[in-house]
């Protein structure tokens, strides 16, 4: 049995499992994925103090988990399904797989929060995409379209004009929501234009994205747009499906923590974007896995 499961190795576990291990608990990190979470895919990172110049995502990231592994954390790739409390130990179901532990802490992050409008399923893969990094090579001169109006997605859309011949940012408001910095660059940037006031109502192709239609809120009125990509930005749904029996959840389904991570229930944590809170970066995920880190040791130690 382990002192610490973390299920989840963005930032906020790899951040638990820096404390953890360096603590001397004897401590698991289960990833689905890759480790990084979000982070991984993000290209540059340019306000987590300490790097002047910015840092890769993926890098930095890359770094959070050598560290952990110094320390003695191990690594496990599984899909957690469920987690159960029995006998003051814990449970975490994986494929094929049981885990015990003393503690756990949830760390699992946050998706991308889909269009669900006709065609967005159909083309995910062939033209409908919610990571730039990941595929923003693929446009390469050719005409794409961002979804979304925060700063993911005016990030992402200054990401992509390396690549694009043109990026129409689609918003439902007639302003954006990103900070002031990222706004500035973009509406310098001459390779992005505007749609406001306008949301997606269907994504057209032949086997490939072609054509998107786009409605105006304020006049109802729809226009073609014809682009090659759809990326889509438009926030985050938390990944706490398989938890939500045993936590508290509020009605974004985000876990209800104190400012200590707890979640109610003794020795169980959660850290990261899948809390409930008001900022949502890096910067916030690693202080959340150290604090949780901390008091799963307490709670082990008998001190909790
Ligand atoms: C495009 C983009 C750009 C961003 N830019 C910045 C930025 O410039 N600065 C900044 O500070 N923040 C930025 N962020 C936000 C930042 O990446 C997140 O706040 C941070 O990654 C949250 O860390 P986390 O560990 O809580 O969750 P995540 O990074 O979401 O990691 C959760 C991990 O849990 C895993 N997981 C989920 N469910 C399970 C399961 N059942 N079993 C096992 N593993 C599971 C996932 O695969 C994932 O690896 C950006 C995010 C995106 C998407």
């Amino acid at each position: 049995m382990k002192d610490v499961a973390i299920i989840g190795a963005g930032p906020a576990g790899l951040s638990a499992g820096i404390y953890a291990a360096r603590a001397k608990l004897s401590t698991v990190i289960v990833e689905k994925m890759y480790p990084g979470g979000q982070a991984a895919i993000t290209d540059r990172i340019e306000n987590y103090p300490g790097f002047r110049e910015g840092i890769g995502g993926s890098e930095l990231t890359d770094s959070m988990k050598a560290q952990a592994e110094k320390f003695g954390a191990e690594f496990l790739n599984g899909d957690v399904q469920k987690v159960s409390k029995q006998d003051g130990k814990f449970i975490l179901h994986l494929k094929g797989e049981i885990l015990e532990a003393r503690t756990v802490i949830l760390a699992m992050g946050a998706e991308s929060r889909k269009l669900g409008v006709k065609g967005e399923k159909e083309y995910t893969g062939r033209g409908v995409s919610y990571c730039a990094t990941c595929d923003g090579a693929f446009y390469t001169d050719r005409p794409i379209m961002m979804v979304g109006g925060g700063d993911t997605a005016i990030e992402e859309a200054l990401y992509l004009t390396r690549f694009a011949s043109s990026v129409q940012v689609v918003h439902r408001r007639d302003q954006l929501r990103a900070t002031r910095i990222l706004q500035e660059r973009a509406f310098k940037n001459e390779k992005i234009k505007f749609i406001w006031d306008s949301v997606v109502e269907e994504i057209k192709g032949q086997d490939t994205v072609e054509e998107v239609i786009v409605r105006n809120v304020k006049t109802g009125e729809k226009t073609s747009v014809f682009v090659n990509g759809v990326f889509v930005a438009i926030g985050l749904v938390p990944n706490t499906s398989f938890v939500k029996d045993l936590v508290k959840l509020n009605e974004q389904g985000y876990i209800i923590t104190d400012e200590n991570m707890g979640t109610g229930v003794p020795g169980l944590y959660a850290a990261g974007d899948i809390r409930q809170k008001s900022l949502r970066q890096v910067v916030t995920a690693v202080a959340d896995g150290a604090i949780a880190a901390v008091e799963a040791e307490k709670y082990i130690s008998g001190q909790a």
